[in-house]
Protein backbone atom coordinates (compact mmCIF):
# COMPACT_ATOMS: atom_id res chain seq x y z
CA UNK A 1 0.00 0.00 0.00
CA UNK A 2 1.13 3.35 -1.06
CA UNK A 3 1.31 6.13 1.70
CA UNK A 4 -0.22 9.06 0.74
CA UNK A 5 2.53 12.05 1.00
CA UNK A 6 0.63 15.58 1.49
CA UNK A 7 2.69 18.61 0.05
CA UNK A 8 4.37 20.17 3.35
CA UNK A 9 3.03 23.25 3.48
CA UNK A 10 4.62 25.96 1.35
CA UNK A 11 6.29 29.05 2.17
CA UNK A 12 4.42 31.72 0.56
CA UNK A 13 6.30 32.33 -3.01
CA UNK A 14 6.51 35.94 -3.81
CA UNK A 15 4.59 36.65 -7.11
CA UNK A 16 4.53 38.86 -9.55
CA UNK A 17 2.43 41.36 -7.43
CA UNK A 18 5.43 42.06 -5.29
CA UNK A 19 8.07 43.05 -7.77
CA UNK A 20 8.07 46.59 -8.48
CA UNK A 21 10.13 48.47 -11.50
CA UNK A 22 11.79 51.45 -10.84
CA UNK A 23 12.14 53.49 -13.90
CA UNK A 24 14.93 56.51 -13.67
CA UNK A 25 14.70 58.79 -17.08
CA UNK A 26 17.91 60.93 -17.44
CA UNK A 27 16.72 63.63 -19.98
CA UNK A 28 19.64 65.33 -22.04
CA UNK A 29 18.64 69.15 -21.56
CA UNK A 30 21.72 70.63 -22.70
CA UNK A 31 21.27 73.86 -25.00
CA UNK A 32 24.72 72.83 -26.85
CA UNK A 33 22.75 69.58 -28.68
CA UNK A 34 23.35 70.29 -31.87
CA UNK A 35 19.02 69.24 -32.24
CA UNK A 36 18.21 72.07 -29.60
CA UNK A 37 20.63 74.93 -31.55
CA UNK A 38 19.36 73.76 -35.12
CA UNK A 39 15.15 74.24 -33.68
CA UNK A 40 14.82 74.54 -30.01
CA UNK A 41 10.85 73.67 -30.26
CA UNK A 42 12.43 70.37 -30.35
CA UNK A 43 13.09 70.12 -26.21
CA UNK A 44 9.12 70.75 -25.93
CA UNK A 45 8.59 67.64 -28.10
CA UNK A 46 11.10 65.82 -26.01
CA UNK A 47 9.51 66.67 -22.99
CA UNK A 48 6.06 65.85 -23.98
CA UNK A 49 7.63 62.08 -25.41
CA UNK A 50 9.34 61.26 -22.32
CA UNK A 51 5.88 62.06 -19.82
CA UNK A 52 4.39 60.03 -21.86
CA UNK A 53 6.63 57.23 -21.86
CA UNK A 54 6.53 57.82 -17.78
CA UNK A 55 2.82 57.51 -17.63
CA UNK A 56 2.97 54.85 -19.37
CA UNK A 57 5.34 53.08 -16.70
CA UNK A 58 3.39 54.27 -13.98
CA UNK A 59 0.40 53.01 -16.03
CA UNK A 60 1.57 49.60 -16.56
CA UNK A 61 1.16 48.46 -12.88
CA UNK A 62 0.01 50.32 -9.41
CA UNK A 63 3.55 49.68 -7.94
CA UNK A 64 5.72 51.02 -10.78
CA UNK A 65 8.01 53.61 -9.33
CA UNK A 66 9.53 56.54 -11.44
CA UNK A 67 12.21 59.11 -11.78
CA UNK A 68 13.06 62.11 -14.02
CA UNK A 69 16.16 63.48 -13.74
CA UNK A 70 17.55 66.19 -16.17
CA UNK A 71 21.17 66.57 -17.31
CA UNK A 72 22.67 69.81 -18.06
CA UNK A 73 25.72 70.97 -18.88
CA UNK A 74 26.65 72.41 -15.43
CA UNK A 75 24.54 70.24 -13.12
CA UNK A 76 22.26 67.60 -13.47
CA UNK A 77 19.08 67.33 -11.15
CA UNK A 78 15.98 65.24 -10.27
CA UNK A 79 13.41 67.02 -12.02
CA UNK A 80 10.62 64.82 -10.79
CA UNK A 81 10.21 63.69 -7.80
CA UNK A 82 11.81 67.61 -7.07
CA UNK A 83 13.69 69.16 -4.14
CA UNK A 84 9.94 70.66 -3.28
CA UNK A 85 6.94 69.34 -1.99
CA UNK A 86 4.59 67.67 -3.93
CA UNK A 87 2.32 69.70 -5.85
CA UNK A 88 -1.01 70.26 -4.59
CA UNK A 89 -3.13 69.19 -7.83
CA UNK A 90 -6.94 68.66 -8.59
CA UNK A 91 -7.90 66.32 -11.65
CA UNK A 92 -8.15 68.33 -14.56
CA UNK A 93 -10.28 67.09 -17.46
CA UNK A 94 -10.56 63.62 -16.49
CA UNK A 95 -6.78 62.81 -16.15
CA UNK A 96 -5.62 60.63 -13.16
CA UNK A 97 -4.10 62.99 -10.62
CA UNK A 98 -1.09 61.18 -10.48
CA UNK A 99 -0.28 61.47 -14.56
CA UNK A 100 -1.04 65.37 -13.76
CA UNK A 101 1.28 65.41 -10.98
CA UNK A 102 4.35 63.75 -13.01
CA UNK A 103 3.73 66.62 -16.00
CA UNK A 104 3.25 69.37 -14.08
CA UNK A 105 6.16 68.87 -11.51
CA UNK A 106 8.58 67.83 -14.19
CA UNK A 107 7.82 70.82 -17.00
CA UNK A 108 8.03 73.23 -13.81
CA UNK A 109 11.68 71.71 -12.07
CA UNK A 110 12.62 72.08 -15.64
CA UNK A 111 11.87 75.80 -16.47
CA UNK A 112 13.70 76.60 -13.00
CA UNK A 113 16.62 75.07 -14.33
CA UNK A 114 16.59 76.37 -17.87
CA UNK A 115 16.02 79.49 -16.26
CA UNK A 116 18.60 79.23 -13.83
CA UNK A 117 21.02 78.37 -16.51
CA UNK A 118 21.95 80.56 -18.77
CA UNK A 119 25.62 80.82 -19.33
CA UNK A 120 26.65 80.99 -23.00
CA UNK A 121 29.85 78.61 -22.36
CA UNK A 122 29.23 75.55 -24.53
CA UNK A 123 30.13 72.65 -22.21
CA UNK A 124 29.22 68.98 -22.86
CA UNK A 125 26.83 67.53 -21.20
CA UNK A 126 27.41 65.40 -17.63
CA UNK A 127 25.77 62.28 -18.84
CA UNK A 128 28.19 59.93 -17.01
CA UNK A 129 27.57 61.93 -13.52
CA UNK A 130 24.05 61.72 -14.27
CA UNK A 131 23.82 58.36 -14.60
CA UNK A 132 25.76 57.70 -10.85
CA UNK A 133 23.38 60.24 -9.42
CA UNK A 134 20.93 57.62 -10.93
CA UNK A 135 22.30 54.50 -9.22
CA UNK A 136 23.21 56.39 -6.08
CA UNK A 137 18.85 56.86 -6.12
CA UNK A 138 17.92 53.33 -7.14
CA UNK A 139 20.64 52.39 -4.39
CA UNK A 140 18.76 54.21 -1.92
CA UNK A 141 15.38 52.86 -3.04
CA UNK A 142 16.60 49.36 -2.69
CA UNK A 143 18.18 49.70 0.57
CA UNK A 144 14.80 51.51 2.06
CA UNK A 145 12.08 48.65 -0.04
CA UNK A 146 10.19 46.69 2.40
CA UNK A 147 11.31 43.21 2.70
CA UNK A 148 10.82 40.31 0.71
CA UNK A 149 10.02 43.11 -2.49
CA UNK A 150 11.50 42.74 -5.55
CA UNK A 151 13.00 46.17 -7.16
CA UNK A 152 13.55 45.74 -10.83
CA UNK A 153 15.69 48.98 -11.84
CA UNK A 154 16.63 50.60 -15.42
CA UNK A 155 17.69 53.79 -16.63
CA UNK A 156 17.06 55.64 -19.61
CA UNK A 157 19.24 57.92 -21.24
CA UNK A 158 17.74 60.12 -24.10
CA UNK A 159 20.08 62.44 -25.46
CA UNK A 160 21.03 64.20 -28.50
CA UNK A 161 24.45 65.12 -27.47
CA UNK A 162 27.76 63.98 -29.23
CA UNK A 163 30.14 61.11 -28.04
CA UNK A 164 33.20 62.47 -26.24
CA UNK A 165 35.76 60.62 -24.84
CA UNK A 166 36.58 63.00 -22.18
CA UNK A 167 34.33 61.30 -19.25
CA UNK A 168 35.71 57.84 -20.43
CA UNK A 169 36.61 56.49 -17.25
CA UNK A 170 33.84 57.91 -15.55
CA UNK A 171 31.21 56.05 -18.13
CA UNK A 172 33.34 52.56 -17.45
CA UNK A 173 32.83 53.05 -13.50
CA UNK A 174 29.52 53.24 -13.76
CA UNK A 175 28.59 50.95 -16.56
CA UNK A 176 30.51 47.95 -14.27
CA UNK A 177 28.99 49.71 -11.20
CA UNK A 178 25.18 49.36 -13.04
CA UNK A 179 26.36 45.75 -14.08
CA UNK A 180 27.09 44.57 -10.54
CA UNK A 181 24.10 46.38 -9.14
CA UNK A 182 21.62 44.71 -11.81
CA UNK A 183 20.73 47.89 -13.28
CA UNK A 184 19.61 47.86 -17.40
CA UNK A 185 21.23 51.23 -18.89
CA UNK A 186 19.10 51.87 -22.01
CA UNK A 187 19.95 54.95 -24.44
CA UNK A 188 17.80 56.68 -26.89
CA UNK A 189 20.44 58.65 -29.36
CA UNK A 190 18.84 61.49 -30.50
CA UNK A 191 21.04 62.83 -33.07
CA UNK A 192 24.69 60.92 -33.76
CA UNK A 193 25.75 57.66 -32.78
CA UNK A 194 27.34 57.66 -29.51
CA UNK A 195 29.71 54.47 -29.33
CA UNK A 196 30.41 54.98 -25.42
CA UNK A 197 27.12 54.58 -24.95
CA UNK A 198 26.74 51.44 -26.48
CA UNK A 199 29.01 49.85 -24.43
CA UNK A 200 27.27 50.87 -21.54
CA UNK A 201 24.31 49.45 -23.10
CA UNK A 202 26.21 46.01 -23.82
CA UNK A 203 27.56 45.94 -20.92
CA UNK A 204 24.37 46.13 -18.50
CA UNK A 205 22.21 43.91 -21.06
CA UNK A 206 20.63 47.06 -22.25
CA UNK A 207 18.63 48.70 -25.48
CA UNK A 208 20.39 50.70 -27.36
CA UNK A 209 18.71 52.99 -30.10
CA UNK A 210 19.71 56.10 -32.57
CA UNK A 211 16.48 57.19 -33.94
CA UNK A 212 16.19 57.43 -37.19
CA UNK A 213 13.39 60.28 -37.10
CA UNK A 214 12.76 62.18 -34.57
CA UNK A 215 9.35 63.12 -35.43
CA UNK A 216 8.29 59.73 -34.57
CA UNK A 217 10.58 59.34 -31.30
CA UNK A 218 7.09 59.07 -29.00
CA UNK A 219 6.52 55.84 -31.14
CA UNK A 220 10.43 54.34 -30.76
CA UNK A 221 9.98 55.29 -26.42
CA UNK A 222 6.83 53.27 -26.23
CA UNK A 223 7.52 50.33 -28.94
CA UNK A 224 11.38 50.09 -27.52
CA UNK A 225 11.86 50.97 -24.35
CA UNK A 226 8.62 50.77 -22.24
CA UNK A 227 9.03 47.08 -22.10
CA UNK A 228 10.59 45.55 -19.30
CA UNK A 229 14.09 43.89 -19.87
CA UNK A 230 12.09 40.05 -19.53
CA UNK A 231 9.77 41.20 -22.18
CA UNK A 232 11.64 42.46 -24.60
CA UNK A 233 12.71 38.42 -25.43
CA UNK A 234 9.06 38.00 -26.89
CA UNK A 235 9.50 41.39 -28.95
CA UNK A 236 10.60 41.62 -32.17
CA UNK A 237 12.72 44.49 -31.68
CA UNK A 238 15.05 46.74 -34.21
CA UNK A 239 18.45 44.25 -34.43
CA UNK A 240 21.32 44.42 -32.84
CA UNK A 241 24.29 46.97 -34.34
CA UNK A 242 27.51 45.79 -33.98
CA UNK A 243 29.21 47.65 -30.96
CA UNK A 244 31.95 49.73 -31.09
CA UNK A 245 34.23 48.68 -28.39
CA UNK A 246 36.94 51.03 -29.06
CA UNK A 247 38.53 52.95 -25.62
CA UNK A 248 39.81 56.13 -25.27
CA UNK A 249 43.49 56.81 -24.67
CA UNK A 250 44.47 58.37 -21.42
CA UNK A 251 46.94 60.62 -22.79
CA UNK A 252 44.33 62.95 -25.56
CA UNK A 253 41.22 61.03 -24.63
CA UNK A 254 40.65 60.15 -28.07
CA UNK A 255 39.38 56.70 -29.17
CA UNK A 256 41.85 54.19 -30.58
CA UNK A 257 41.54 51.14 -32.62
CA UNK A 258 45.07 50.14 -31.09
CA UNK A 259 47.34 51.63 -28.32
CA UNK A 260 50.08 50.89 -25.97
CA UNK A 261 48.80 49.18 -22.29
CA UNK A 262 50.51 49.57 -19.35
CA UNK A 263 51.39 46.01 -17.60
CA UNK A 264 50.45 47.26 -14.22
CA UNK A 265 47.92 50.02 -14.13
CA UNK A 266 46.22 48.83 -17.76
CA UNK A 267 46.16 52.68 -18.42
CA UNK A 268 45.96 52.86 -22.67
CA UNK A 269 48.26 55.13 -24.32
CA UNK A 270 48.49 56.09 -28.30
CA UNK A 271 52.20 56.07 -28.18
CA UNK A 272 54.77 54.44 -26.40
CA UNK A 273 55.92 56.26 -23.15
CA UNK A 274 58.87 55.57 -20.90
CA UNK A 275 57.07 56.41 -17.95
CA UNK A 276 53.32 55.33 -17.47
CA UNK A 277 51.68 58.66 -16.46
CA UNK A 278 49.07 56.88 -14.41
CA UNK A 279 51.13 54.78 -11.98
CA UNK A 280 54.54 56.05 -12.57
CA UNK A 281 55.87 52.34 -13.27
CA UNK A 282 59.27 52.69 -15.42
CA UNK A 283 59.61 50.65 -19.13
CA UNK A 284 62.42 50.00 -20.54
CA UNK A 285 62.62 51.20 -24.17
CA UNK A 286 62.55 48.82 -26.60
CA UNK A 287 65.46 47.98 -28.58
CA UNK A 288 64.70 48.31 -32.52
CA UNK A 289 64.25 45.46 -34.23
CA UNK A 290 67.70 44.26 -35.94
CA UNK A 291 66.84 41.75 -38.89
CA UNK A 292 69.89 38.99 -38.80
CA UNK A 293 71.62 38.85 -42.31
CA UNK A 294 70.11 35.63 -43.53
CA UNK A 295 73.28 32.98 -44.33
CA UNK A 296 73.87 32.40 -47.95
CA UNK A 297 73.94 28.59 -48.98
CA UNK A 298 76.36 27.22 -50.32
CA UNK A 299 75.71 26.33 -53.54
CA UNK A 300 77.57 22.57 -54.36
ZN1 LIG B 1 46.68 59.63 -26.72
ZN1 LIG C 1 50.52 52.12 -15.22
Amino acid sequence: MNNIVLPSEKTPEITSTDETSLLVIILDSNPSQKTLRDNPHVLTQCVDSVIALANSHLMQKAQNKLAIMACHSKTSQFIYPGPEKPLDVRQIDGQYEAFTIVEKTTKHNLAKLLLSENSTVITESLLAGAIAMALCYIARIQRTKPPGAKLNSRILVVTGSGSSASQYMNYMNVFFTAQKQNVVIDVCALDQHLSLLQQGCDITNGLYLKVPQLQGLLQYLLWVFLPEPPVREKLVLPPPVKVDYRAACFCHRELIDTGYVCSVCLSIFCKFSPICTTCHTVFKVPAPLTVKPKKKKIKI
